[in-house]
């Protein structure tokens, strides 16, 4: 039989609302997913940033070959006029820009960008897209991961988010390393946070994600969460309570 598969992604919507998990994941409700101008937006940039690493970073690109990448892969849905997809377009074109002056120009080796990984946890699969692996001088590994749409970021917010610690152990157990480095990258304003986590708060996240995932498969009533209903495309339908 096979294992079921976790990713932040699943996790973080049972964690806002079981019931929102259940029509996803459960009912398998995904089509009636609106799309969403911030997702459009992340996913160009996301894309982007794929594209000139695999095309050696700033080794060989010019910020010219930047905006290029930028240009090819812009996603235009989810907004709500054209005026608004171009500021977002803009606003990228300026984003990218200062991150070619700033966080590309970084000493440590990127490794690979946008590559999922998965570590068997035993009864369930942990599994999750690194946006970037870097290697520092010293051998240490560190995930990037980019937010389009924050404009600070604190070493506690890096420490406290759940996808961050899942990708970590996913590094940990991969590349069979016991002390991992993380960082949330803001693209809006170059703003960048880094913890590293050691074998012991290693071991911690696999416990509280497992625990999570049990109370999962475990849950029969996936409760309403009505809190969460703001921006909820099952709302039309949902009991709410
Ligand atoms: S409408 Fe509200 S309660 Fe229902 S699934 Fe969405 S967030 Fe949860």
């Amino acid at each position: 039989m096979r294992k079921p598969q976790f990713s932040p992604t699943r996790i973080q919507t049972y964690l806002t609302c079981p019931r929102k998990y259940r029509y996803l994941y459960v009912d398998r409700l995904g089509r009636l997913l609106r799309p969403k101008s911030y997702f459009s937006f992340g996913s160009s940039l996301h894309r982007t940033l794929e594209a000139f690493y695999q095309a050696g970073g700033t080794q060989t690109q010019s910020v010219e070959d930047l905006l290029t990448h930028y240009r090819q892969r812009w996603t235009g849905v989810g907004y709500q006029s054209e005026t608004q997809e171009a500021e977002h377009f803009e606003a990228g074109m300026r984003m990218l820009s200062e991150f070619f002056q700033t966080g590309a120009q970084e000493a440590s080796e990127t490794l690979w960008t946008e590559r999922m990984l998965r570590a068997d946890m035993g009864h369930f699969l942990l599994i999750g897209r690194i946006d970037r692996l870097d290697r520092h001088p010293d051998g240490t590994l560190e995930v990037v991961d980019y937010k389009s749409g924050r404009l600070v970021v604190s070493e506690e917010e890096v420490q406290t988010d759940l996808a961050v610690a899942i990708y970590q152990v996913l590094i940990a157990r991969n590349y069979e390393v016991d002390r991992v480095k993380a960082s949330i990258y803001c693209l809006r304003t170059q703003a960048k946070a880094t913890i590293a986590r050691d074998p012991e708060a290693l071991a911690q996240v696999v416990s509280d994600v497992t625990e999570i995932v049990n109370a999962i498969l475990a849950d029969t009533v996936f409760a309403c969460n009505p809190a969460a209903c703001d921006d909820c495309d099952f709302v039309r339908f949902c009991p709410r309570r």
